[in-house]
């Protein structure tokens, strides 16, 4: 790959670096019709080194895995999958428990072990994990230790990680992945104070969002987009370094959280 198509990066611990922009596929593999252009999505986004790429056996029923398959053959060493639920034949990067269900953590964290031990995954995590759950994990033998990152919902208008959950897997070294990282396409519409700030970086909306939500290190966000123009514009985000003055701006009219909120899904 060129240097073009760097992106930065952020460790998972044990030192693997990956990008902090990757590409979601919720929403693909439902109408086949859609199937080459929703490639066509994914392969522009790792051409322009969006390299991660998440999805799950439950979107499409297992048609978004499908087009991740078809969007990475030939070039699946330059890629880092994350799925959930069942893995399929192809070794998985990251594979995260989807929420937490009634199963006890420790019989997840025991499947986990196997699927380590016969290297159908690379590294294994959580998604939809709040404070009280990471915690509980953390007190399990070997908990910490196999979990490497956790998926929640973060974006400028959802920011109540930012007040436990997020130094907790800070402190830890763990990288958060941001899901709806542009609230579904909502902070890509033109709300007047994203504008004035994209404005001063001539970037749209979106871009800004984007590059908000990785401002720091230790978050990785993965925009799905269909849209080859999206894709771009997405890419374009990672490039954007937004000032003290933009982030002051953003905290006005997207407040930070002034205290503990449960954590929110979707
Ligand atoms: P999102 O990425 O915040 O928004 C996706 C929507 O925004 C699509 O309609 C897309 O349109 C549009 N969009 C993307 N970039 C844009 C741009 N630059 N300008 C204008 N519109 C743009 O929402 P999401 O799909 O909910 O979240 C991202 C990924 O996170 C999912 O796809 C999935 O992989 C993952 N996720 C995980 C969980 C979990 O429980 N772990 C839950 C939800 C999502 P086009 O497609 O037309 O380009």
């Amino acid at each position: 790959m060129s240097d073009h198509a760097f992106v930065r990066t952020t460790k998972l611990p044990g030192g693997e670096a990956v990008p902090v922009l990757g590409q979601g596929t919720w929403r693909m593999g439902e109408d086949t019709s859609k199937l080459p252009s929703e490639v066509a999505a994914l392969r522009l986004g790792i051409e322009l080194g969006m390299r991660v790429i998440d999805t799950a056996e439950m979107y499409a029923s297992g048609g978004a895995e499908k087009v991740v398959g078809e969007a990475i053959a030939g070039r699946r060493d330059q890629v880092f999958v994350v799925t959930k639920f069942y893995p399929q034949n192809e070794q998985i990067d990251l594979y995260l428990l989807h929420w937490r269900g009634d199963v006890p953590l420790k019989e997840t964290l025991a499947g986990f072990a196997d699927l380590l031990e016969a290297k159908k995954i690379r590294y294994a995590g959580v998604s939809n994990f709040d404070v009280d759950d990471l915690t509980e994990l953390a007190r399990l033998k070997g908990g910490l230790e196999r979990i490497v990152t956790n998926q929640v919902l973060y974006n400028l208008e959802r920011r109540g990680i930012e007040w436990d959950l997020l130094p907790w897997m800070r402190k830890r070294h763990r990288p958060v992945m941001a899901y709806s990282p542009v609230e579904e396409g909502l902070l890509t519409h033109p709300h007047p104070v994203l504008k004035r700030v994209a404005e001063r970086h001539d970037a749209t909306p979106a871009q800004v969002a984007l590059a908000w939500v990785i401002r720091d290190d230790g978050v990785v966000a993965i925009p799905k987009a269909a849209d080859p123009k999206h894709v771009r514009e997405n890419r374009g985000a990672a490039d954007i370094k937004l000032t003290k003055r933009d982030l002051d701006e953003l905290d006005e009219s997207f407040p930070a959280p002034e205290g503990r909120k449960p954590l929110e899904s979707r």
